[in-house]
């Protein structure tokens, strides 16, 4: 694991608040602190990875797992009815700002395609 300290891995410390919804061993959600739909809630990984760029190849079962977390708190948000997207913003140009890779679920709404 990286020596690497950012926001997100404060709020898997618990030296930041977070509206938590889901914990295991490897993967931790929270509500958006600025929610961009009725559900917004962010999927993270506990281990720091900074973005998708940074992702290895050893890392593709967490990435798996956190995919699949992402669809069972969608479900258990009552999302199942509707759908939802994930939204995993790579690189400050399309609006990552926080480096730890994270997945956006989103839903609750109607969503444009393409997104803006
Ligand atoms: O994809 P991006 O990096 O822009 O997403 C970061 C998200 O983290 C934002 O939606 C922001 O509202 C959220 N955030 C949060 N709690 C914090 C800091 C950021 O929910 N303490």
């Amino acid at each position: 694991m990286s020596d690497e300290r950012d926001i997100f891995c404060k709020i898997i410390d618990g030296e930041m608040p977070s509206d938590k919804v889901y914990e295991d061993d490897d993967v931790y959600a929270f509500n958006d602190i600025n929610p961009a739909a009725p559900t917004h809630i962010l999927v993270i990984p506990k281990e720091h990875i900074a973005s998708l760029w940074e992702a290895e190849e050893n890392q593709a079962e967490l990435l798996g797992k956190l995919m699949l977390r992402a669809r069972d708190i969608a479900k258990e948000a009552g999302l199942e009815e509707d759908g939802f997207r994930l939204v995993l913003n790579t690189g400050a140009g399309v609006g990552q700002s926080v480096f730890h890779i994270h997945l956006h679920v989103i839903g609750g709404r109607d969503l444009s395609w393409p997104p803006g």
